[in-house]
């Protein structure tokens, strides 16, 4: 804004002295028709209509997108299945029928296997570690090479936190209790699932109360209590799992089609790339703090008793989550690159968490979870 301030101050001055200035005229006058442009955007999503934190995280930024840029930038936002199916956001917006989307990179795993380091992987970094690895490390940096082919820009917006480990219709005490469980449970998680002798099945959330309470399915994972509570898991199984290692701090997205980006005026670049940060921020707020009432009202309300895995069973799914991985990597080189870089990133945050949020926690938790914590440390 001083900039261009400066840059008009100083052509009206040079006008006044040499009564003209072609040259500056021409920019001057290009430069205000870009800023009198409306720019009227339409942006797809991959969720429902009103699904709340993820489609109002959508909602809401639109919105201060519109008042940020005080009117220049209107965002027409649509919910899965309203303009386009939800899981051909991503192509619409890479096609350049829409500008942008919403949704998780591991949605896009078919097409881009690696993008699945960009939003979850079992055993992955939490939301902070995540973070600090887009913003601070080389993490949007790659995400930005895996997109590019796509005409396709990405920015983080949104992040679930820590997820449940998911409703169980019987105790998992070892992991022969996994064997033949159909459990709904996608991606990578679910390869794991498959390797450790459970039946992994796709199915969307709609599908999940019905299937979990006819004993279609065995379990189930979903998101976190606020979610999970708001579908009644709870009346359609008895176990509420914790942790959710198959995905530890799930990122969302925000795409963008690079043709239209590239034609965005410098500030409105800015004001999305701003309104996408406080995105990602709220979202992850919204979580944390839905999820820890709704959690309570399970408990209190419903009696539900929170589960934890065994840590041997914890132990396996991790050295299985490393063949996975490793399987992967062997079958595409650009899954090995980004595998690399991620578990560079991520040894060096967990170095440093040995010895600041885990002994923090270890110190200040309740006496089951610095047990489990405990182990955890001794292992490192
Ligand atoms: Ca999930």
């Amino acid at each position: 804004m001083l900039k261009t301030l400066g840059l008009g101050l100083v052509v009206m001055s040079s006008f006044l002295l040499s009564g003209c200035n072609d040259k500056a005229s021409d920019d001057t006058g290009a430069a205000n028709t870009q800023k009198q442009q409306t720019y009227q955007w339409k942006m797809v999503s991959t969720w429902p209509p009103n699904f709340p934190v993820f489609q109002d995280g959508v909602e809401r930024f639109a919105k201060d997108i519109e008042t940020m840029s005080d009117g220049r930038m209107k965002i027409q936002v649509f919910a899965g299945g309203q303009l386009v199916p939800a899981l051909q956001s991503f192509d619409a917006v890479s096609q350049g029928s829409v500008q942008m989307g919403h949704g998780a990179a591991y949605y896009w795993a078919g097409k881009v296997p690696a993008a699945q380091f960009m939003s979850a992987v079992p055993f992955g970094m939490t939301a902070k570690g995540m973070n600090a690895w887009f913003y601070g490390g080389d993490g949007l940096k790659l995400w930005r090479e895996l997109y590019e082919p796509f005409n396709v820009v990405p920015f983080p917006m949104g992040n679930s936190g820590v997820q449940m480990g998911g409703w169980f219709n019987k105790k998992i005490n070892s992991l022969d209790d996994i064997k033949g469980l159909k459990m709904r449970i996608p991606g990578l998680g679910g390869k794991v699932f498959a390797k450790a002798g459970g039946n992994p099945v796709l199915m969307s959330g709609g599908e999940l109360y019905t299937a979990l309470e006819r004993g279609t399915l065995d379990a189930t994972e979903w998101v976190g209590p606020y979610h999970d509570e708001r579908l009644g898991l709870h009346r359609a199984a008895k176990y509420y799992y914790a942790p959710g290692w198959h995905e530890p701090g799930t990122t969302l997205e925000l795409v963008v089609n690079k043709t239209a980006w590239d034609g965005l005026p410098k500030d409105l670049q800015k004001i999305v790339e701003t309104a996408a940060t406080a995105t990602n921020q709220w979202m992850y707020a919204q979580f944390e703090t839905l999820n820890l009432g709704a959690l309570q009202k399970l408990q209190q309300e419903h009696n539900i008793e929170v589960q934890y895995f065994p840590s041997d069973v914890l132990a396996k799914l991790k050295s299985l989550t490393d063949e996975v991985l490793a399987e992967e990597a062997a079958k595409d080189p650009e899954f090995a690159r980004i595998y690399k870089a991620f578990q560079e990133f991520r040894g060096r945050i967990d170095a440093w968490s040995a010895v600041s949020e885990n002994v923090y926690h270890a110190a200040n938790s309740k006496p089951l979870v610095t047990q489990e914590v405990k182990q955890i440390l001794q292992q490192q």
